[in-house]
């Protein structure tokens, strides 16, 4: 670049490659750290061409979109899967009121159905913050005012695509990392008892270890458990029972231990990361970025 160019750099520092990173962000809502970096070198191409464009890293390149996204009250934020530690990019929405933003998605009868959905995953009789795919649709049927059964699976499917729910191979629905960041301020009022959430980072568990002493209600992510247990010698914080790493709740263990088995058999044949094979229906999507002509389109 000249040094004409470099005068005017902070200015323009927001380019086309920025502009058309964050269209597809918004088609897509949640990538995975490899279809970030993919759409990120692909934007750049496309608006700088071969060359490559200014030096930054994706760091800053979010960074940048970020500061456009603020007035917004939006923001590129990455959020680690619970049980992987695998990273996700969301788009995220940080308006107080999120349900009422709902609404402007949803029909009434969708929001009212979607609420249920949620208390029944977080109120779920094992704790394990899931509910079957069968009962989901019975009871959803039953509870809301869709006409029938097909109107009923074509909600739920969409809850899927919209990235709010995400459905294991072993037929549990439960939350999708989108929800469980954007819902949180709701999750967190509505179901202050019923809600997990880590004694390490504070932030809302649904799949982690838990304290193996029943009254005690002291629940970890995975990624938070490891390094605090090798410095305060597996003892639980607040009731001082020795911890037990084994003792694991959320939709892994629901799905039992046949599902875990063919899971880890799925990840070690496919190299992924176990939190990206538990959810496979927005696995697809997921993994890869827009196509070809979704990305000239926008
Ligand atoms: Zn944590
Ligand atoms: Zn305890």
């Amino acid at each position: 670049m000249s040094d004409a160019g470099s005068l005017t750099a902070t200015e323009e520092r927001y380019t086309d490659a920025h502009r058309l990173f964050l269209q597809n962000c918004a088609l897509q809502r949640v990538m995975t750290q490899e279809a970030t970096h993919d759409l990120w070198q692909r934007a750049v191409t496309l608006i700088h061409g071969s060359e490559g464009g200014p030096d930054e890293s994706l760091e800053d390149f979010i960074a940048t979109i970020n500061e456009e996204l603020d007035p917004l009250h939006m923001e590129l934020r990455v959020v680690l899967d619970e049980i992987s530690d695998a990273q996700w990019w969301i788009l995220v929405n940080l308006k107080g009121d999120e349900i009422a933003q709902l609404a402007t998605l949803y029909t009434p009868t969708e929001l009212e159905a979607f609420k249920y959905l949620i208390q029944r995953i977080v109120n779920s009789d094992d704790g394990n913050f899931c509910l079957g795919s069968t009962e989901a649709i019975n009871e959803l049927y039953r509870e809301s005012n869709f006409n029938n059964k097909l109107q009923t699976q074509d909600f739920l499917k969409r809850l899927i695509e919209d990235r709010w729910l995400a459905l294991s191979r072993g037929g549990y629905y439960h939350l999708a990392p989108r929800a469980i960041v954007e819902l949180q301020t709701y999750l967190k009022d509505e179901y202050d008892d019923a809600i997990a959430e880590c004694s390490l980072c504070k932030e809302i568990v649904t799949k982690g270890e838990r304290c193996r002493n029943e009254e005690c209600d002291t629940v970890y992510h995975r990624r938070c458990a490891g390094p605090y247990i090798r410095v305060h010698h597996n003892q639980c914080p607040s009731c001082k029972t020795d911890w037990d790493r084994a003792i694991l709740f959320g939709v892994n263990v629901a799905e039992g231990p046949q599902q875990e088995q063919s899971r880890i058999q799925v990840t070690r044949r496919s190299g992924r990361t176990d939190g990206v094979v538990s959810a496979p229906s927005p696995e697809a999507q997921l993994d890869g970025t827009a196509s070809e002509e979704e990305f000239e389109n926008v």
